[in-house]
């Protein structure tokens, strides 16, 4: 321990969650997985604003709610076979790792949500993870018998929820051109839509944003452009630093325009190796939103990878973003009130 202490404070971000009691994680698999507490229709995943309005949020220490915790942003790269690189992981891996999230009280979220302080959806006492997929590689995304196959990652997620309601099938997919290698962006573009995932910005053709500014909206503008052209309207509103390398115009990284197309980007990822802030948390920066790389390689075990800070949230060295289910607020354990940006105090509710 006295090494990994050392380590993570080291880590602003660690440093800040350190300390922390962070008891719902403490029995990890153990505990129950929170429901909803709202009513709402069967049908309906996420909670209505009239059943927010008349049912009352749960005591807040009931569910351990600390919406200033940390929210690990999960890194995915490649699902294959044979597993070569950090980059990688197979399609049984996945499937563990979702009964691992669920099991731990996990509710996937987007980076959107994320970026947007959208979280109010997430029932109490549960704790939002955002799957993220670079690369549009073909493991995420390819079809069998002209529907999603079952062993690519957005036909997991498909099946998981179906089994796990609780859990349901939502990620941000970062998309270079040609999507998944499939020759045509716009089935693959709408099935994502049409399934509720986030559509983001990984740049045309994956080249770190180590360029001049028109270069920069070139690449960044025309992902966005070939987004819109396969489905009216849509727009990449996040976006995924290629390589993890800082643009050299950041400001360029997140708004800008390439011939008829502009683009704006709420939140920008980067590539290593820590969990996220809450985005009510003052040191919350969506310019630079660290993500955690999941990998099967050596068994996954390696420092910094997913389960080794899964491991860490479950052990309570880090304290986790647990919801309050009181959206339109923010709720923390009165010892974390120097942690919230003070722009949010209105809406805080410390307990
Ligand atoms: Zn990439």
């Amino acid at each position: 321990m006295t090494n990994l202490d050392a380590r993570l404070t080291r880590r602003a971000l660690i440093a800040a969650g350190l300390g922390a009691v962070a008891a719902a994680c403490a029995n990890g698999s153990k505990r129950p997985v929170a429901l909803p507490t709202r009513t709402t229709t069967p049908s309906t995943p996420s909670p209505s604003p009239t059943a927010t309005a008349t049912t009352p949020p749960p005591d807040p220490a009931t569910v351990k709610a600390n919406e200033l915790g940390v929210i690990p942003v999960l890194m995915h790269h490649r699902l294959v076979d044979k597993v070569e690189s950090e980059y990688d992981m197979t399609a049984a891996w996945f499937r563990a790792e979702l009964e691992r999230l669920l099991a731990e009280g996990y509710y996937p979220v987007t980076t959107l949500q994320v970026a947007r302080r959208d979280l109010g959806h997430v029932p109490a006492g549960r704790a939002p993870v955002v799957l993220t997929f670079d690369d549009s590689t073909r493991g995420q995304l390819h079809y069998a018998n002209g529907t999603i196959a079952k062993d690519s990652a957005v036909g997991m997620l498909v099946d998981f929820a179906r089994e796990h309601p609780e859990f349901p099938a939502v990620a941000s997919f970062y998309l270079n051109k040609d999507p998944f290698a499939l020759g045509d962006p716009h089935r693959v573009v709408a099935d994502l839509a049409n399934l509720g995932m986030e559509v983001g910005n990984h740049t045309y053709d994956h080249v770190p944003l180590r360029l001049p500014a028109a270069k920069v909206q070139e690449q960044l503008g025309k992902l966005a452009a070939m987004v819109g052209t396969a489905v009216p309207g849509l727009e990449p509103h996040t976006m995924a630093l290629p390589l993890g390398v800082e643009p050299s115009l950041p400001k360029l990284a997140r708004a800008g325009r390439w011939r008829a197309t502009s683009y704006r980007n709420e939140a920008v990822l980067l590539v290593g190796a820590e969990p996220a802030h809450s985005p009510w948390h003052k040191s919350w920066n969506p310019n630079k939103v660290p993500r955690i790389r999941s990998s099967s390689y050596g068994g996954g075990k390696g420092e910094f990878l997913s389960t080794w800070w899964l491991d860490q949230i479950k052990a309570s060295a880090v304290t986790r973003y647990v919801s309050a289910g009181n959206p339109g607020h923010v709720t923390f354990p009165k010892k974390y009130a120097d942690r919230l940006a003070p722009a949010y105090r209105g809406v805080a509710v410390a307990y």
